[in-house]
């Protein structure tokens, strides 16, 4: 038989979400079950998503992400549908064109795309349409980890040792070496048509750094795993190291599961909660954890966990411009200004900077986080709701499992430390290359010799500090005490 042309059984749509790969996908495992023909689709509604559409760093790579899947659908002999929303429109036409009798997709649970979907899993099954949705891209539903009380967990050590006792995942499915499709059917655009990509090219350096795709995905896993894993526990806070797996942005998009990336680690190194692959396990479970935080606490894109937070003297002057400063990676401050650099030029940005930089801005410069966490929900790569929420609040103090408040990050301390030889700021900040160690991460304080000497004007070739940090430290102190 020609695995393209299958028999008279009804096909079935399967509706590519943010799990694009074949590998380790339920829904199309579900879908393709019985050798009934498999619709592809990616239908375009980033309305559905507001406010929380996707920014353009985003969009970029879902662009790339779509043209891999294609390609890898095209191998299988089938080939991905592209339409526009609405969500629902575009499943019942292409049902109606294609005679399709079900419809799978694998979960995705950030707010405004659940309450969508449950209104289309509720319309489609009124109709006698057979719809499911399958659980991709995580280790453990939302629902599925309360404490003893049946209420969510609010402290991530609790959560993950919850966690720990059921940590015995199914092993993954492969992808199938075969997808049969309907080939005469299933209107489709260009991808060309939804218009994703930047219109004036920003992109050189995320085209440089990244190759998104499932391919891609599962050989930067492999690798991690196989070289760089074991180190994981003492490199992961080096920013000016490749000790970290840079899978967020794969892992985002589903283009790599949870469930896979565990299976590799399992068969490299056996017990994942123990020895050397227990660290980077963990930071799997903060990705569990801001789920299952986002989930049962909807509204904290936008509103602290912490109500007293509501109250908080903001600064009132000059937001705009001392937010203009950091966005730009002008703050004066080597390691905020490389951070951001990173970030502008790769759409990705070192989780310890990404502390540092929004420590800055949401304590130091007194900018409340909502504007923080838009400005990496549009530049960065992995810009994930339910990650960026956690990290904004962990670092404002103002979120469950929040560092306390008086835990402000010293930059220069931080820089010293984590870039002890200073190889992460030289890169992104090379007007400052030639500066010795001992300044590198405080330029204000370098003798006007040295400065000379390493050819760098302060205020002409790089900016003078935009806050003294002992005395903004000590403001935001006190504007912690009229709320605590
Ligand atoms: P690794 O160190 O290799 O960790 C492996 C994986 O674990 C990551 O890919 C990620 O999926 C997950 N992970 C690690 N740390 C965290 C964490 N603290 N919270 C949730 N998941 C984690 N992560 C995002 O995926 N999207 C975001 O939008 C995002 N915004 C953030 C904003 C701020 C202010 C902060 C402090 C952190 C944010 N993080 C976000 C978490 C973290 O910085 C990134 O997941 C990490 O830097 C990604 O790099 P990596 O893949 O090399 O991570």
């Amino acid at each position: 038989m020609n695995h393209t042309q299958t028999s008279g059984l009804a096909p079935s749509i399967l509706w590519f979400r943010r799990d694009l790969r074949l590998d380790d996908n339920p829904a199309l495992a579900a879908a393709s079950s019985g050798g009934a023909p498999v619709i592809p689709v990616y239908i375009h509604a980033p309305e559905e998503e507001a406010p929380w559409e996707p920014g353009a760093a985003s969009r970029w790579w879902l662009h790339w992400s779509l043209v891999a899947l294609d390609a890898s659908l095209r191998a299988r002999g089938n080939r991905l549908r592209i339409l526009r929303g609405p969500s629902l429109e575009a499943l019942h036409r292409l049902a109606a064109e294609t005679g399709a009798r079900a419809i799978h997709w694998n979960r995705l649970y950030d707010p405004a795309t659940r309450a969508r979907d449950t209104r289309i899993k509720q319309t489609l099954r009124a109709e006698g349409l057979c719809c499911e949705s399958h659980k991709a891209a995580l280790l453990f539903e939302p629902w599925e980890i309360l404490n003893g009380s049946g209420q969510p967990y609010r402290v991530f050590s609790a959560f993950w040792r919850a966690c720990g006792r059921s940590l015995h995942i199914e092993p993954p499915c492969p992808a199938p070496e075969v997808i049969p499709d309907r080939p005469e059917s299933g209107e489709t655009l260009t991808l060309d048509a939804l218009d994703l990509l930047p219109r004036i090219a920003w992109d050189q350096g995320l085209h440089a750094t990244w190759t998104p795709g499932e391919t891609a995905a599962l050989e930067r896993a492999r690798a991690f795993v196989d070289a760089r894993l074991s180190d994981y526990g003492g490199m992961r806070d080096r920013p000016d190291r490749p000790g970290n797996s840079r899978l967020s942005p794969h892992l985002h998009f589903g283009e790599i599961g949870p469930r896979r990336l565990l299976s590799l680690i399992v068969a490299a190194f056996g017990d994942p909660t123990r020895g050397a692959a227990e660290p980077y396990v963990r930071e799997l479970g903060w990705r569990e954890f801001a789920h299952h935080l986002l989930h049962h606490f909807p509204e904290t894109p936008t509103e602290p966990l912490d109500g007293r937070f509501g109250a908080f003297p903001w600064a009132e002057e000059d937001v705009e411009g001392a937010l203009r400063a950091w966005q730009r990676g002008r703050t004066g401050i080597p390691l905020v200004d490389a951070g951001m650099r990173e970030l502008w030029h790769t759409g990705w940005m070192h989780n310890r900077v990404r502390m540092v930089v929004a420590s800055l801005l949401t304590k130091n410069l007194l900018v409340p986080w909502q504007a923080g966490a838009r400005w990496f929900w549009d530049t960065l790569v992995d810009a994930d709701l339910a990650g960026n929420t956690l990290g904004w609040q962990w670092t404002a103090g103002c979120g469950a499992d929040a560092a306390p408040y008086f835990r402000i990050f010293n930059p220069v301390l931080q820089g010293q430390r984590f870039d002890p030889d200073g190889v992460y700021v030289r890169r992104w900040c090379p007007e400052l290359a030639r500066l010795p160690d001992k300044y590198l991460q405080q330029p204000w304080t370098a003798p006007q010799a040295v400065l000379t000497a390493a050819g760098v004007r302060l205020g002409v070739d790089y900016p003078r500090p935009i806050i003294d940090l002992a005395q903004s430290r000590a403001r935001a102190l006190a504007a912690w005490e009229r709320i605590k």
